[in-house]
């Protein structure tokens, strides 16, 4: 199961909010899971660490995420570097050119990005999602065979979409836990959405949701899976 899968996102901490579990059992079977970030994550908030410039900001959350990328198992981040709050800014062709660089780059033959409203309505994560939808859907790169969207349960009932995938903790739950105390600069979104990590249990954890919109060609494609890795080629 020698497989690249590349996950697109804005910022650090991203990938262990909705993915940890999938990002884990995919190394856990051999596969390699590659991350694409595209800012620091420095124009935000410090959380406990107290008052820092936005340099050391970026430098600790550079810190952060490769303590959390060691707990997933992702074999290598690939930093960006591009202005915090600021991707709606970027050109999308050059938006796009990035990822299409990371994509070639690394051979990536899954996706997994935001969805349509970035998971939290964030800028940069709707920015993101654009720019992954541009590149995959003009068959940009021949690596490529599948795209996901990360998406909420909510939203997945909500809409009886077809074709979503749940991947859940399946005795990991300390796994995503630990690897969300690594993003130590961001614990107060993280107690927001997961409670107080030194007090948490399993039931913190719901499972995470993968949604197949795009499949060699075919959007939307009607399925039942019960792995990323079905019907690749
Ligand atoms: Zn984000």
């Amino acid at each position: 199961m020698n497989r690249n899968v590349g996950f697109v996102y804005a910022h650090p901490d991203d990938e262990t909010f909705g993915c940890s579990f999938l990002i884990r059992q995919i190394a856990d079977e051999g596969g390699n899971p590659v991350l694409l970030t595209a800012t620091p994550g420095n124009a935000g908030k410090t959380g406990r660490l107290g008052p820092m410039t936005q340099e050391e900001l970026a430098a600790k959350r550079r810190i952060e995420l490769q303590q959390a990328a060691d707990i997933l198992g992702i074999s290598e981040v690939v930093h960006l570097e591009l202005g915090d709050g600021k991707l709606k800014e970027v050109d999308q062709n050059v938006l796009a050119a990035h990822v299409a660089d990371f994509l070639r780059k690394h051979q990536i033959e899954i996706v997994i990005t935001f969805p349509e409203d970035g998971m939290s309505g964030h800028a940069d994560h709707i920015a993101i999602h654009h720019a992954v939808n541009k590149v995959v859907f003009a068959g940009q790169v021949p690596s490529v065979q599948k795209l996901y969207y990360n998406c909420l349960p909510s939203k997945h009932d909500a809409n009886g979409i077809a074709s979503v995938l749940s991947v859940g903790a399946n005795g990991n739950w300390q796994m995503k836990r630990d690897a969300l105390a690594a993003h130590e600069s961001q614990i107060w979104s993280i107690e927001r959405v997961f409670g107080d990590l030194q007090q948490v249990g399993p039931e913190s954890f719901g499972a995470e949701y993968f949604q197949l919109v795009w499949e060699r060609g075919v959007h939307h494609p009607h399925k039942q899976e019960q792995s990323i890795f079905d019907d690749l080629t």
